[in-house]
């Protein structure tokens, strides 16, 4: 029989279960209803005390998070007085008609305030001890009290959904245990089980099943279990199909003759990503059909195999690779990072290209060896196939991907596999950092300043950099923070570093690997561009730049920082714009390819129109295009430089699973001259091959309302500087303005972080804006505009009252956007000292103001306040 994946866990659990108290006593909050009312999260109190009924002789209520397909909540179950439940067990329990697991999260002196008590049903049976590490729970409860969330909301966004319910609970005798003559000294009940198990060959029977067969059957099951004579399990759900897909793998890389130039384009994309790579994914990346793959193998050129897989999601075995020799700057910060034990938290600062994947590599070798496991968390998906297939590399199957894009099924998979504490690397985005690894040694989080990090809805709006400290605090491991262009929150905590404080830790990669330059950086005024008559996107610097990169066969990238710079349509006679009616914003100019019918999107709620062939307003025929879209950009260079190929890389046409992969593949492979695209290409991308980086308008970043606006157009163009001049030939960044003199674009052009976050921060510190004040955004959005208003209204007057008087409160007053998809928006925001974090009452009551029809967000710490 496969071996259970629970039960293994419970056995790699043993020992932590051995000094595993129950810590969750709450004695004050009063609980929940039956119903799915979310729980109020509050922090728990570790104590010393175990939970044991008979000590305490009072009745005790637990809280059980049911997940089911269709069911997911924590309900009120009442603790019988013969079991003892710890937080983190696998109980069972009855709902409805039936009997289904859940996972026991708090135990309770005071019964829920508004449930009738005779309607509590008693928890049935614990199943499995221990599933959850305590460290866990307490993270999650921590982070729901941080982020004014409930705790169910916390655990929607850290457990994939349906985790029990498939599960089924099941008996099996212990024959050895089983004394002669066993029936003579048990009860009735229990004699009728042993008899039915006795009789199946395996000794093994589903409860549901006994129930059926036997009236009273739980009483009886429980107990033989206390007579040690059965042991109950749940049975993981069996993949409902073993999963099999066709990998291609090239044996015989000596083309011949016999090979049409098709097939030997084929073999040719075959042999450039590594020689193996699945069916699916070669004919997608060569438009190709699976009939010429097939000719391919009857001449001996390929294999087709299938493979099973497990629903994770995997790419093809890399080829193995080895550790580099590091630098010595490399090496001084593997050293520091291996000499750290228990928490703390290290800034990685490395420019661009300085080897920083390296030392996570180094440092996580060890980790592994020890047994233990280790999280890496990256901003975007779209970086996570390069990064990944470098991790794979190293460590071949011990990495797994964990992300929110998954499909249910590899969510759960993955989420089985890493509960079974085997050592491992999880790659993932934002949300992985709540991966219930076990034995967690080292926390990576890659580009921290990356605001992907943060969620801003739904609820728990939480930062995953927030997380990994508590994690980090909680599991007793390191957090490495590392990045280019660190956060200002990081960056002042290394600053104003006590120096006694050994928790923090700064290593710095200051040159790239092999000592190559940064790239050189050009600044273009784009006003005397026009001066000069050149009505192009293009200055003439970027224009010679690619015909020098085309000669040299070198390959380059453009970028557009989209967002506040899109394409928007206006009349040229009356200035109409044209809007977006269920947004408070213009639509944007979808140009697809030659001869599609124009469109015009709003890419707030993906709002469509046909562009009209007049002014709406005045009947001008004359409309104009504003802003540079990757559309428009690819157009115009397609226009100007026939013979460039270019990819578009947006969100567009990254859209389907897998089109980051193949676009980025296709690149790397030397498909196309050019990547044109927006900020996903920031981030990460290591293409030896580009020497150009061309920034079409820096003007989108610079000028913004939001306080944080300065530091992210210079993290942003600092990446994407980054992206150049990685290989052997030195790179070279156009940046085009209306603002050369912006203190942004200097800072840029002299690689200069240090003193622009000094700067930087002295602003913040006058204004009281984080990393030195708080904030906290409420943020109200509902059909009706009045009741929105009104709703802002009232909870910005219990505000007053429930916060002291240094705390400010700001608004409430309509979002910068006042309406989106219809729905009307307003926002208060509330700014406090940090001294007074640890007062603020729990701004979770306030949703009892808000109205059905009213959706309230709040925002700790929110990353965009306008
Ligand atoms: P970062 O993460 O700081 O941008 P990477 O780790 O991606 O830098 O390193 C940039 C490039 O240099 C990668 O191609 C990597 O394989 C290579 N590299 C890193 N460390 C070394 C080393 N010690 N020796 C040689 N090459 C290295
Ligand atoms: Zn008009
Ligand atoms: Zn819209």
């Amino acid at each position: 029989m496969e071996s259970n994946q629970f039960s293994r866990f419970h056995e790699v659990y043993s020992e932590a279960l051995s000094c595993y108290s129950a810590q969750m006593v709450d004695r004050v909050e009063p609980n929940t209803a039956f119903t799915s009312s979310p729980t109020k999260a509050v922090m728990c109190v570790a104590e010393e005390t175990k939970l044991y009924q008979t000590e305490s002789n009072q009745q005790q209520w637990v809280e059980v998070l049911v997940d089911c397909p269709g069911i997911q909540g924590l309900y009120t179950y009442y603790l019988p007085t013969d079991l003892i439940v710890n937080p983190g067990d696998i109980v069972s329990v009855p709902f409805g008609a039936q009997i289904i697991g859940g996972i026991a999260i708090r135990l309770c002196y005071t019964p829920p305030v508004d449930l009738e008590l005779s309607r509590i049903r008693p928890i049935e049976d614990v199943i499995t001890s221990g599933f959850f590490p305590q460290s866990y729970w307490q993270l999650l409860q921590q982070i729901a009290q941080y982020y004014c969330s409930d705790l169910m909301s916390v655990i929607r966004v850290a457990l994939p959904p349906g985790l029990l319910g498939r599960s089924q609970r099941r008996i099996r005798l212990k024959l050895e245990s089983i004394p002669p003559g066993a029936e003579t000294f048990c009860s009735v009940v229990a004699g009728k089980i042993l008899r039915l198990l006795q009789n199946q060959a395996e000794g093994d029977y589903s409860v549901n099943y006994l129930k059926n067969q036997i009236k009273g059957a739980i009483r009886g099951i429980r107990e033989l279990n206390k007579r040690g004579w059965i042991e109950s399990y749940l049975e993981p759900p069996r993949p409902i199909q073993a999963k099999l897909k066709t990998a291609v793998t090239l044996i015989n890389d000596n083309f011949l003759l016999d090979l049409t130039s098709r097939q030997g384009e084929v073999l040719q994309i075959l042999k450039n990503n590594g020689g193996e790579i699945w069916l699916t994914e070669l004919i997608q990346l060569c438009r190709t059909t699976p009939a010429t793959v097939k000719k391919l193998a009857q001449k001996g050129y390929v294999t087709l195999s299938e493979r099973e897989i497990l629903r994770k999601e995997q790419g093809i075995a890399q080829p193995q690779d080895i550790p580099k020799k590091l630098n010595q700057a490399q090496a001084k910060a593997l050293a520091s990072i291996q000499n750290l034990t228990g928490t703390a938290q290290i800034l990685l600062h490395g420019v661009t290209g300085s080897g920083k994947t390296e030392v996570y590599l180094q440092a996580i070798a060890p980790i592994l060896a020890a047994g233990k496991s280790a999280l890496v968390l990256v901003p975007e998906i779209g970086l996570t196939p390069q990064l990944t297939d470098r991790f794979r590399a190293r460590f071949g199957e011990q990495v797994c991907v964990y992300h929110s894009a998954l499909s249910d099924g590899e969510r759960y998979d993955t989420w089985r596999q890493m509960i079974q504490g085997e050592p491992q690397v999880v790659i993932g985005t934002r949300s992985a950092i709540f991966a219930p690894l076990p034995n967690l040694g080292l926390i990576v989080l890659d580009e921290e300043h990356d605001s992907s990090f943060k969620q801003t809805s739904p609820i728990p709006t939480y930062h995953a950099r927030k997380v990994a400290q508590v994690r980090s605090q909680l599991e007793n491991c390191p957090l490495i923070l590392g990045s280019a262009t660190p956060s200002l929150e990081s960056w002042e905590q290394i600053n104003h570093l006590p120096v006694e404080n050994s928790e923090f830790y700064y290593l710095s990669l200051p040159e790239r690997i092999q000592a190559r330059s940064l790239p050189s950086i050009e600044i273009v005024d784009l006003r005397e561009e026009l001066n000069r008559g050149n009505r192009s996107i293009f200055s003439k610097s970027l224009q010679s730049a690619l015909v020098q990169m085309k000669e040299r066969g070198q390959q380059g990238i453009l970028f557009i920082p989209r967002r506040g710079h899109s394409t928007f349509v206006s009349c040229r006679s009356c200035g109409y714009v044209v809007e977006c009616p269920h947004c408070d914003v213009s639509l944007s100019y979808h140009y697809t390819h030659e001869g599609a019918t124009p469109l015009l999107r709003c890419h707030y709620c993906n709002y469509v129109a046909l562009q009209p062939k007049q002014c709406p307003e005045c009947e001008s025929p004359y409309l104009k295009f504003f802003g540079s879209g990757t559309q428009k950009v690819t157009q115009e260079l397609n226009k100007l430089f026939p013979n460039l190929k270019c990819i578009r890389f947006d969100s567009d046409t990254t859209r389907t699973k897998g089109a980051h992969r193949q676009l980025l593949a296709r690149f790397a492979a030397g498909e196309a001259d050019i990547l044109v695209g927006t900020q996903m290409l920031t981030k990460g991308l290591d293409v030896a091959g580009v020497t150009v980086v061309g920034v079409v308008a820096a003007d989108g970043l610079l000028h913004r309302s939001d306080y944080r606006a300065g530091e992210r157009a210079f993290q942003t163009l600092t990446q994407v500087a980054g992206r150049a001049g990685r290989g052997e030939e030195t790179g070279r960044v156009i940046i085009q303005t209306y603002s050369p003199e912006h203190p942004v674009i200097k800072a840029v052009q002299e690689h200069d972080y240090v003193s622009f976050s000094n700067t930087e921060l002295q602003q913040r510190a006058e204004l009281n804006y984080p990393p030195y004040g708080n904030l906290i955004l409420i943020k109200f959005s509902g059909v009706e505009e009045k009741q929105v208003q009104q709703t802002a209204e009232i909870v910005a007057e219990r505000c007053i009252n429930l916060l002291s008087s240094q705390t400010q409160i700001l608004g409430p007053a309509p979002a910068s956007i006042m309406r989106i998809a219809r729905r009307y928006r307003w926002q208060i925001l509330i700014k406090f000292a940090t001294e007074e974090k640890e007062q603020l009452p729990d701004l979770n009551q306030l949703r009892s103001l808000c109205p059905q029809s009213v959706s309230m967000v709040i925002d700790v710490d929110p990353m965009n306040i306008d």
